[in-house]
């Protein structure tokens, strides 16, 4: 493999937690010579001391800032995506791949083949990772490892551009996955929008039947908590991806509508174990060696008690016997009664061989 950057100079133009995040990254692995972010001076001063940049100017310099880029990735909210691709296909140099990582595809791509220019590719982007935090600051040279990048091509974007920029995102530690845009919209609509919107209506109904006295909310436990921990994302960024995908979320909610009006007419039935049956097939086949989806290929479940450092100890313990823990979440937090811990292995062996550890450790432990 070619280990030398792919490209000369990366221009990042809003340098948040995605935008600060490919720099870090496109410089840990020496993807490009330079990186340039386009940000308000408060923003690259604080990404020129955490590394995310090389240089950086302001929005109002922006011609300057991607000129001479061979990569420009626009990294804002979507809206602001919008008006930048206006301002940065005409400026782009000749050869350049301008990208995005908003998180709707289909406006993003047409806009960009409405200006598109002889010569400037855009190739849509989506890395499907991501973190509470915003901003330089929480940037992370490995947000995007083993994460799906989706990677949505104008059309006529030549073979040879499109491979280099797929092995820039393979650099960086990501898996891309090339779609139509509108098909990532609605994938995206159906495992991310979808999701958050019956968060927001789970723990928006639930909330208001609590009638204030916080009867209903003192008795969730994992199976709520996990449903809805994305009830607590942020309006600013849905707002974007609403105003973007709204007939494709409405058309997700009306089909989610419809299921639920299915499973309410057959509760009490036992034809309802059919569509457990099924969910469960279904879930158990999710691909796991990606981001958003624990990587655990042989599981163990060990029950914790909620003391300090108990991690520490179960970690402690296999450590000390060479085994590496893949993957690791809490289950069913119950706060001061523990909980389940769940770690993954990449082999049966290894997980055998921690349940023998953590047996004789006095841990209740056993195989998934
Ligand atoms: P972020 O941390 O808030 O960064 C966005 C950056 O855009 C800010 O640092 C800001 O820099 C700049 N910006 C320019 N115009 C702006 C405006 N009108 N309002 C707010 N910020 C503006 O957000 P992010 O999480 O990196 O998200 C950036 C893009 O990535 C979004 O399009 C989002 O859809 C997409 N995305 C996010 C995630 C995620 O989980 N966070 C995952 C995948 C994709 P200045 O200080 O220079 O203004």
């Amino acid at each position: 493999m070619d280990e030398g950057p792919f490209f000369n100079r990366i221009a990042v133009v809003g340098v948040g937690l995605i935008g600060g995040s490919l720099g870090l990254a496109c410089k840990r692995v020496k993807a490009c010579r330079e990186v340039v972010g386009v940000s308000r001076p408060q923003t690259v001063e604080e990404a020129l001391r955490v590394g995310a940049v090389d240089r950086g100017v302001d929005y109002a310099d922006l011609a300057d800032g991607i000129a001479g880029a061979d990569a420009v990735f626009l990294c804002t909210p979507i809206s602001r995506i919008l008006s930048l691709i206006e301002e940065v296909m005409p400026r782009a140099g000749a050869g350049a791949v301008v990208s995005d990582v908003g998180s709707t595809k289909a406006e993003v791509v047409a806009k960009a083949r409405a200006l598109g220019r002889a010569g400037v590719h855009f190739i849509g982007g989506h890395p499907m990772a991501g973190s509470e935090k915003s901003g330089v600051t929480a940037a992370d040279p490995f947000l995007f490892q083993n994460a799906i990048y989706v990677l949505t091509p104008a059309p006529g974007v030549p073979d040879a551009v499109q491979e280099r920029f797929v092995a820039l995102v393979r650099r960086i530690g990501a898996q891309p996955v090339v779609m139509p845009p509108e098909v990532h919209d609605r994938a995206a609509a159906a495992v991310s929008h979808l999701p958050q919107m019956i968060a927001t209506a789970l723990v928006g109904m639930v909330g208001q039947m609590d009638e204030g006295d916080g009867r209903f909310l003192r008795l969730a436990a994992g199976g709520f908590r996990d449903l809805t921990r994305i009830a607590s994302s942020p309006y600013e960024m849905w707002r974007d991806i609403c105003a973007t995908n709204g007939p494709v979320i409405r058309e997700m909610i009306n089909r989610y509508v419809q299921r639920l009006i299915d499973l309410r007419d057959r509760v009490g039935d036992d034809a309802l174990g059919e569509d457990f049956g099924y969910a469960n097939r279904v879930r158990g086949g999710i691909p796991k060696d990606s981001k958003g989806f624990l990587h655990v290929l042989h599981e163990i479940l060990v029950v914790a008690e909620d003391r300090p450092g108990v991690i520490a100890d179960i970690a402690g313990a296999l450590a000390g016997e060479g085994i590496n823990i893949n993957d690791i979440e809490v289950l069913k937090v119950r706060e001061g009664e523990g909980g389940t811990l769940r770690l993954g292995f990449d082999t049966r062996r290894a997980a055998e061989r921690a349940v023998e550890i953590l047996s004789r450790k006095g841990y209740s432990v056993r195989l998934r």
